[in-house]
């Protein structure tokens, strides 16, 4: 694969990408307490929206082609690009948000997952909350395997190997990745969340990836619907997504989009993120 510009950053550039991840968790951490049920997806667009503006940047997702939300909200059997609209939350539902921002040219990209409470039924909360949390655990399982990898391609293998060890037979999204970032909220390289033979481009510092793991309850195949974005299930289990944007310097990795730069997630793998200076 051939790219245009480098996919190395230099350290100025890589501090340059520190403010649209915090400002991208931000906005993810405002919407989080409103996610409940009567919510509608527009209203959590809106709160998103409100946040990025009132930091002084701008919503990425508005920037892509044809796109006029700051979200991407996905409920139940959608998994990613479900568009905010007049939808109202129910109890029970597993509603994943994909944000992002772009602060002064640089891009954040950061995506998560949450359970509506129903204390009707106990036991769809736990099932889609497992779902969650598997995914959410290959998702630092993968930025935990950047810390050591040589190569990009160990991210998707640690991401499958976790998804497995899970033991709950959940498919990985094939047909969407995750990405390099930077002056775009997509560049190179791509970044598989599952094992491939030709494991990509050299980890070392300068490298800013969206890791983004999209995990189903049953089969991986998808289909998107009628409104041309939202990637359904195409046996209707639920599906779950969790994405943080990662830097690698040269003190070590830095997860751009958590205020703590990813201790807390990485704690369990024994890895400590080091402040980009
Ligand atoms: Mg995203
Ligand atoms: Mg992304």
């Amino acid at each position: 694969m051939v790219f245009r510009r480098s996919i190395y950053k230099t350290p100025a550039q890589l501090r340059a990408m520190v403010e649209p991840g915090l400002i991208t968790a931000a906005a993810l951490d405002a919407v989080r307490p409103a996610v409940r049920a009567g919510a509608t997806t527009a209203e959590l667009d809106a709160i998103a929206e409100r946040t990025i503006l009132a930091r002084g940047a701008e919503s990425n997702f508005q920037l892509v082609r044809g796109y006029h939300h700051t979200t991407c909200i996905s409920v139940n059997q959608e998994v990613v690009h479900g568009i905010p609209g007049d939808r109202v939350l129910e109890p029970g539902d597993i509603v994943s948000i994909d944000c992002g921002a772009q602060f002064e040219g640089w891009n954040g990209d950061s995506a998560i997952t949450i359970v509506v409470p129903d204390p009707d039924r106990p036991e769809l909360v736990e099932r889609r909350q497992r779902l969650s949390d598997v995914t959410e655990g290959s998702l630092w399982a993968g930025i935990a395997a950047l810390a050591s990898a040589s190569r990009v391609g160990e991210i998707g293998d640690a991401v499958q190997t976790y998804v497995e060890a899970s033991g709950e037979g959940y498919g990985i999204l094939r047909d969407y990745v995750g990405h390099g970032i930077g002056r775009k909220m997509h560049e190179g390289p791509t970044v598989f969340n599952y094992r491939v033979a030709d494991l990509g481009p050299e980890v070392r510092p300068g490298l800013c990836v969206a890791i983004e793991p999209m995990i189903v309850a049953g089969d991986e195949a998808t289909l998107v619907e009628d409104d041309d974005w939202t990637v359904s299930t195409v046996d209707g289990q639920d599906g779950s997504h969790w994405e943080h944007s990662v830097a690698v310097h040269d003190g070590g990795i830095w997860v751009l989009t958590a205020p703590d730069g990813g201790a807390a997630g990485l704690a369990a793998f024994g890895v400590t993120p080091t402040p980009i200076s």
